[in-house]
């Protein structure tokens, strides 16, 4: 069972700390006023490059109950949708996961998921579950500069066609509820090059490209797109053709946006 420790407001998002009987703190967000961004895992195994929730590695995974306790905690009467995009891979602590997925669509919730991919197998399986969107998390556009930010990841060729043969089993309308995401970080994989394949694969697989913006971290190397250039690489993958949507205010917050979520947070609070 969780624990809610503290709940951190500002004026959009809604964080929830929360305490596992094993004293390790975990994160969830409420904001948008209908979402909850849940997590799966005590820190992460894929240990990404510019996140701060992988930036020790996995610990363990949650629970069933530790995740649906999760949304028990929160302000489920204003909750009409969850999406997995806190703290872990939900594809690494797959068996839970699955499980609070049906248990919160049971209770007509929509679910959602940010997921890096990896493994495949369980990408295939999830693809197939009547979720109610996937966003496929690439953030480089060749296996090599993918691995080092994502250094537990899937062969970028082999999930890529793994994710273009569901997509193209789909119907157009039934197609907008995928995405793939795109993590712009400063001098890192922002060149015109990447962003012109980046176009070219988000064509090939016929789906819109989230371009997020990189939250700066204590202990994390790497610097945010400025907003001009931020904007520019929007506008250049919408010349390309590509339907592309920019981070949103909830995620670009301190408090709960993209890849800030962690454990043991109040050290980086006052930073
Ligand atoms: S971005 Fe997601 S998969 Fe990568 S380390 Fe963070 S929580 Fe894990």
């Amino acid at each position: 069972m969780l624990k809610v420790k503290d709940v951190i407001n500002d004026q959009l998002n809604k964080l929830y700390e929360l305490e596992t009987t094993d004293s390790y703190t975990i994160e969830s967000v409420f904001y948008r006023g209908n979402t909850l961004c849940v997590s799966s895992q005590v820190g992460c195994p894929v240990e990404c490059a510019f996140c701060a929730s992988g930036m020790n590695g996995l610990i363990r995974n949650l629970s069933f109950e530790e995740i649906i306790d999760q949304y028990e905690n929160s302000d489920k009467e204003n909750i009409t949708n969850i999406t997995f995009a806190g703290i872990g891979e939900p594809l690494l602590n797959w068996d839970n996961v699955k499980k609070a997925f049906f248990y919160f669509k049971e209770k007509g919730l929509k679910v959602s998921f940010y997921t890096t991919g990896f493994p495949v197998k369980n990408f295939k399986e999830l693809l197939n579950l009547p979720h109610n969107g996937i966003t496929l998390s690439i953030h480089a556009v060749n296996e090599e500069k993918r691995k080092k930010l994502i250094p537990k990841s899937a062969d970028f060729d082999k999930l890529i066609e793994t994710f273009k043969q569901h997509l193209d089993k789909l119907s157009k309308r039934k197609k907008k509820s995928y995405s793939i995401a795109y993590l712009l970080i400063k001098d890192v994989n922002d060149s015109n090059e990447e962003l012109k394949k980046l176009a070219e694969i988000a064509k090939y697989l016929q789906v819109g490209v989230s371009l997020l913006k990189f939250n700066e971290i204590e202990g994390i190397n790497f610097k945010t797109t400025p907003d001009e250039e931020y904007e520019k690489a929007f506008l250049f993958l919408k010349n390309e053709g590509v339907k592309v949507t920019l981070s949103n205010k909830y995620r670009t917050r301190k408090i709960g946006g993209c890849g800030t979520l962690m454990i043991n947070r109040l050290k980086f609070l006052n930073t």
